[in-house]
Formats: structure tokens, C-alpha cells, sequence
């Protein structure tokens, strides 16, 4: 891609330029088409994304402009966003946002890219709490983005949300997107290895939810070039996927309180695993994923 202008240089200054110039459109059509040969899922969307985090613009506004030319600067900052998409840089990475659960959440490679997979896990959630207003203490295990943490508290306004990740940076980013949506005054965000994260008279909590790290550390490798951008350390869970569900489960006694309810999203092979490890505390379902896959296991544990 060029901005076009004179080819010849200097020595054919009276031939009239060649002007080829980038629109809003044109530099749409192209990068998609370099997209789709590239294999990628979402071709035309990407191209708009970027282009529309170049243009500091919404992706409705581009076809408002759809011929206004592109400046160099401009074309040079989508070139390079383009030549990491084309190395496998999730889109979330590149423009630093992800919406979940129609809210947008700041996102940095320190953390798993929030995933529709995971309101499925909202969604167990706030069917099981149809009282919406109760005050009532929830925990997030792992929050990375703090994703679940920001929109259960959202959702549940008598809540208040600890969070907690084991990586700073990943606890760094949750605190920002908690002040983001304004909630720092009911979400606390902790840095610490899963319980460990929580002082020995901690109150119990009415809600215990989280998507911890759930992959077989022998299938990391086989993930889409994509998720392999994502840490690792949110992704890794032991060689079945489950060490951190275990963990989880231990806390479990000792933190959630009788009545209340436990919410685990799992890989899809997961479910029958984990509902056996919850069954000290009564009998789990399970939901499907969008995609129809068993995605989330919970339970409200005997009063
Ligand atoms: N769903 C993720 C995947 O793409 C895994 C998320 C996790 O381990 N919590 O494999």
C-alpha cells in the first residue's frame, strides 16, 4: 500500500503525478482480501476494526467517510496493525478493548481475551439469583480482565466482588477496568495465588465464580496460533486441565457459605469431572456454551 503520487521521481517532475489514492473504501477492500487469503475467520470485520482504531472512529462512522482519503500516517499505523494481524495478534490485543456482556473491557496480552464462552457463566449466575438488589458477597477466582467481576457487579447492585488473580499485571489491568465502569467502591481486586489471595478470617462468600485456567498443558500446544498469543498461565491447568478446579474445590468448605452458589466454567470434555468433584456439596448441573458445548458447572451448596 502507498499513498501513490509521483512514481518517476524528481527527473519527470512535468509529467502530470499518478495519483493513486487510499479511501476509507479502498484500503477496506484491500486488507480484507488480504485477510481472506490469509485465512482469517472474520476478514471484512478485522479490516474494520482496525481501521476504525486508526481513525479513532466507530466501525458505522467508516462508511460515512467511505471516500475520504487516508494521510500517511494514517495508512502507516493500519500497515503495521496489519501486519500483526497477519502474525496471529488477537484483534483484541491490537485496539486494547474487548466488549463482554455488551460492556467494554480494556485488555493487554497479560490476560485471557474475554470470550462469549464466558457469559454463559453470567448467565447461570443471574438466573440462580433472581433477586438481583440482595446484598451478598461474591468472589472471582482468576478474574484476568476482571471480565465476570465488572458485570456481575453491574448486574447484582447489592453486590460487593472480590476479585482475585495470581499475575500483577493481570490485577493491574482488572483495577483499571473496574475504575472504568465505576465500580471501585464495590469491587476489590487482589493479587494472590487463588485462595492464598485471601486472609484466613475472610467472611464467607454467597457466590463463588470463576474460569480459571482449564486447558491439559499437553493441548496448549495444539490451540489456534491466536490463543497461543494469550498467557499462558491463564490457559495451563495441569495435565488434565483440572488442577485449578481441584484447588478451587478444596477452598471450598472453608469459603462458601451454606446456601450458597459455586459457578465453574470448564473445557467442553470437562463437565462429568467436575460435577464428580463438586458432589461433596450436592448435585451440579451443567450449561451449555452457545456453541452447544457443556461450558458451566455449578451448584448451590445445603444450607
Ligand atoms: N476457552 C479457552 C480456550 O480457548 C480456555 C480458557 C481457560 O483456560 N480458562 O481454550
Amino acid at each position: 500500500m502507498s499513498a501513490g503520487g509521483q512514481p518517476f521521481g524528481a527527473a519527470a517532475r512535468d509529467i502530470p503525478p499518478l495519483v493513486t489514492t487510499w479511501t476509507t473504501l479502498g484500503v477496506l477492500d484491500w486488507t480484507t482480501k488480504r485477510f481472506t487469503d490469509a485465512g482469517l475467520d472474520s476478514p471484512r470485520l478485522d479490516a474494520q476494526v482496525l481501521l476504525a482504531h486508526v481513525l479513532a472512529c466507530t466501525k458505522v462512522q467508516l462508511y460515512t467517510q467511505f471516500d475520504k482519503p487516508l494521510g500517511e500516517a494514517e495508512l502507516a499505523r493500519y500497515r503495521e496493525l496489519i501486519r500483526r494481524r497477519l502474525a496471529g495478534e488477537p484483534i483484541a490485543y491490537l485496539v486494547g478493548e474487548q466488549e463482554f456482556w455488551s460492556l467494554p473491557l480494556w485488555v493487554d496480552p497479560a490476560v485471557l481475551v474475554p470470550r462469549r464462552d464466558t457469559e454463559t457463566l453470567i448467565e447461570v449466575v443471574l438466573s440462580a439469583l433472581p433477586d438481583r438488589a440482595a446484598p451478598r458477597r461474591v468472589l472471582d477466582l482468576c478474574t484476568g480482565s476482571g471480565a465476570i467481576a465488572v458485570t456481575l457487579a453491574r448486574e447484582l447492585a447489592g453486590a460487593t466482588v472480590v476479585a482475585t488473580d495470581v499475575s500483577a499485571p493481570a490485577a493491574a489491568l482488572a483495577r483499571r477496568n473496574v475504575e472504568r465502569h465505576g465500580l471501585a467502591a464495590r469491587i476489590d481486586v487482589r493479587e494472590g495465588d487463588l485462595w492464598a489471595a485471601l486472609p484466613a478470617d475472610e467472611p464467607a462468600f454467597d457466590v463463588v465464580v470463576s474460569n480459571p485456567p482449564y486447558v491439559a498443558t499437553g493441548v496448549i500446544a495444539t490451540l489456534a496460533p491466536e490463543v497461543r498469543r494469550e498467557p499462558v498461565l491463564a490457559l495451563d491447568g495441569g495435565v488434565d486441565g483440572l488442577d485449578l478446579v481441584r484447588r478451587l474445590v478444596d477452598g471450598l468448605p472453608a469459603r462458601l457459605a451454606p446456601g450458597g452458589l459455586v459457578a465453574i466454567e470448564h473445557g467442553f470434555d470437562q463437565a462429568d469431572a467436575v460435577r464428580t468433584l463438586l458432589a461433596p456439596f450436592g448435585e451440579a448441573k451443567t450449561k451449555a456454551d452457545l456453541g452447544g458445548q457443556p461450558r458451566v458447572t455449578w451448584l448451590v451448596r445445603a444450607r
